[in-house]
C-alpha cells in the first residue's frame, strides 16, 4: 500500500524545500525525498560554503594592506584546514536548521532516492508514495569534460571535502564557478593556472567588466591560459597533467569547472510519460511539465539557475496549487555576481546584449572608472568600474553593471530600479551618498 500526500517533492535543495514548505503553510500535506543531505547544491556545496571560502580568502589582500593603515600585523599565514574545517561545520548548521524548518512546517523527510514507477507513484527503496501533485526539483550536478581522462580530478562539489590545500591547481573552465574558484584557492595562498577554450573569462557578461576580472584574477598572481582547448588528463607522481591546445600543464590538483547538466539520471521520467531532452526537463509559465500534475522548478528545467530563482518558483507553484495564487515568475531583470575579487554584479542588458536587441545608435552607455577611497592609502589594488547601459530615446535604464568590492549588494538594491523602469533621468535627481562608490551611479555624465 502507498502512503499518500497532497504534494510529493523530489529533492531538497532551494526549490524543493521552498515549494514544500510554503505548500505545507497553505495546509497540503507534504513529504519530501532527499538522497543526499538537506539543502542542497547552495547550502551544502555551491553558494553558502563559496561565498564563505571567498570571506576567508578576502583576508590576504586585506592583511596586505593594513599596513598602509597603520595596523603591523607579523607572521600572519592561512590555515586553509582550519578554514575547511569551519566552513563544513557551519553547513552541518545549516543543514541541521533545515531539517528542523521541515519538521516545524510539518513536512516528512524521507530520505533515499525517488524514482517514478508511474506517473502517480513514486518509489524510494522498499516505500512506496502517491501524491496529488509532484515536484520534481533535483537540481543539477557538475559536468565533467568527455575527454580522455576526463574522470579525474576535482569537480566543485569536491573542494568542500578536502581537509587541505594543494600547492597548485589547474582550474579549467571560464565560467562563474571556474573564476570564483580561482580566486579564492589564489587568495588562500594556492598557484592557481586558469586553463579555458575561448579568448575571454565569464562569456555573456559585459566585456569591459570582464577585462576588470581579468585584471583582478592577475593581480591575484592568477595565470591565465586562454585559448587551449582540453584534450586529455593524466595523473602521475608528479600530480595533474592537462593537454591542451598541444601544451602540457602539471599541477598537484585539477579542478573541472566546465558547467553544470540537470540530473535526471535515475528518476524513470519514462515511467511517469514526462517529456525532457537529456538535458531540462521543459515546464510552462507555472511550472508544469507536459504531464499536467508534475512540475518541476529550479535547475532541473534550465532556465535562470541560481538559488533565488528556484525559491521563486517553487513558492509560485506552491501558492498556485494549493492557495488559489496566479502569479507567474518573472524570469527578466534577474540580477547575478561573481564572487570573484573584486567581484562582478549585474542586472539587465549588457552593452553587447543592448546593441543585438536595439542597435548601437540606440543605445547609450556611461561610465566610471576609479580606484576607490578604500584604496588611496594602499594605492594599489583593483579599479572600479561602473556602468550604465541606456536606451536614448526614453532614457530607459536597460542595465547596471560593476566590479568593485561590495558590488552584489549595491546591484541589489539597482535591480529594484531597474525593473520600475528607473529612467537615466532618475538616476540623475537621486542625491549622492558622499563618498561611496555607488554614487557613482548617480553623477555620470
Ligand atoms: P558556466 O556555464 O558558467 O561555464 C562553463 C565553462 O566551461 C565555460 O568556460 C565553458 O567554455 C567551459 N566548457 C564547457 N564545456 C567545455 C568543454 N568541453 N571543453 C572546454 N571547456 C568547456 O558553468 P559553471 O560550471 O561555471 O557554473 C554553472 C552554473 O552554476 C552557472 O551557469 C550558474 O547558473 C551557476 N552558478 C552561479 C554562481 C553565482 O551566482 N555566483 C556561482 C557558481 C555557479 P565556453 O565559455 O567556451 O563554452
Amino acid at each position: 500500500m502507498a502512503d499518500a500526500f497532497d504534494l510529493l517533492v523530489i529533492g531538497a535543495g532551494s526549490g524543493g524545500l521552498a515549494a514544500a514548505k510554503r505548500a505545507a503553510r497553505h495546509g497540503a500535506t507534504v513529504a519530501i525525498i532527499e538522497g543526499d543531505r538537506v539543502g542542497g547544491t547552495c547550502v551544502i556545496r555551491g553558494c553558502v560554503p563559496k561565498k564563505l571560502l571567498v570571506y576567508g580568502a578576502e583576508y590576504r589582500e586585506l592583511l596586505a594592506e593594513a599596513g598602509s593603515f597603520g595596523w603591523s600585523v607579523p607572521g600572519h599565514h592561512c590555515d586553509a584546514s582550519r578554514l575547511l574545517a569551519n566552513v563544513r561545520h557551519e553547513v552541518d548548521r545549516l543543514n541541521a536548521l533545515h531539517i528542523g524548518l521541515l519538521e516545524k512546517a510539518g513536512v516528512t523527510l524521507i530520505n533515499g532516492w525517488g524514482r517514478f514507477e508511474d506517473a502517480h507513484t513514486v518509489v524510494v527503496g522498499e516505500r512506496r508514495l502517491q501524491a496529488r501533485h509532484i515536484l520534481i526539483a533535483v537540481g543539477g550536478r557538475p559536468q565533467r569534460l568527455p575527454i580522455p581522462g576526463g574522470e579525474l580530478g576535482w569537480v566543485s562539489d569536491d573542494l568542500f571535502l578536502q581537509d587541505q590545500l594543494p600547492a597548485s591547481v589547474l582550474i579549467v573552465g571560464a565560467g562563474y564557478i571556474a573564476c570564483e574558484f580561482a580566486g579564492i584557492l589564489a587568495g588562500l595562498g594556492v598557484a592557481v593556472t586558469q586553463v579555458y577554450r575561448g579568448e575571454r573569462l565569464l562569456r555573456g557578461f559585459d566585456g569591459e567588466l570582464v577585462a576588470v576580472v581579468h585584471e583582478g584574477l592577475e593581480g591575484q598572481g592568477v595565470t591565465l591560459r586562454p585559448g587551449l582547448t582540453p584534450e586529455a588528463i593524466s595523473v602521475g607522481p608528479e600530480g595533474f597533467t592537462l593537454l591542451a591546445g598541444g601544451e602540457r600543464l602539471t599541477a598537484e590538483a585539477l579542478l573541472q569547472a566546465t558547467g553544470r547538466v540537470p540530473r535526471l539520471e535515475g528518476l524513470g521520467l519514462e515511467a511517469a510519460g514526462v517529456n525532457h531532452d537529456g538535458r531540462r526537463i521543459p515546464v510552462d509559465a507555472h511550472q508544469t511539465t507536459n504531464v499536467a500534475h508534475i512540475h518541476a522548478v529550479g535547475d532541473v528545467t534550465d532556465r535562470v539557475n541560481l538559488t533565488p530563482v528556484a525559491v521563486d518558483e517553487g513558492r509560485a507553484l506552491a501558492d498556485a496549487l494549493f492557495a488559489g495564487g496566479t502569479r507567474t515568475v518573472n524570469h527578466d531583470l534577474v540580477a547575478s555576481a561573481v564572487f570573484t575579487q573584486p567581484e562582478l554584479a549585474t542586472v539587465g542588458l549588457s552593452e553587447e546584449q543592448a546593441v543585438e536587441r536595439h542597435g548601437a545608435e540606440a543605445i547609450q552607455v556611461f561610465r566610471a572608472r576609479f580606484r576607490s577611497l578604500r584604496q588611496a592609502l594602499p594605492a594599489s589594488g583593483p579599479r572600479c568600474l561602473l556602468k550604465l547601459v541606456v536606451e536614448r530615446a526614453s532614457g530607459k535604464v536597460l542595465g547596471v553593471h560593476m566590479v568593485s568590492s561590495h558590488a552584489a549588494e549595491i546591484i541589489q538594491m539597482a535591480a529594484i530600479a531597474v525593473g520600475m523602469g528607473a529612467t537615466k533621468a532618475d538616476f540623475d535627481r537621486t542625491m549622492a551618498l558622499h563618498p561611496s562608490i555607488a554614487e557613482e551611479f548617480v553623477t555620470m555624465v
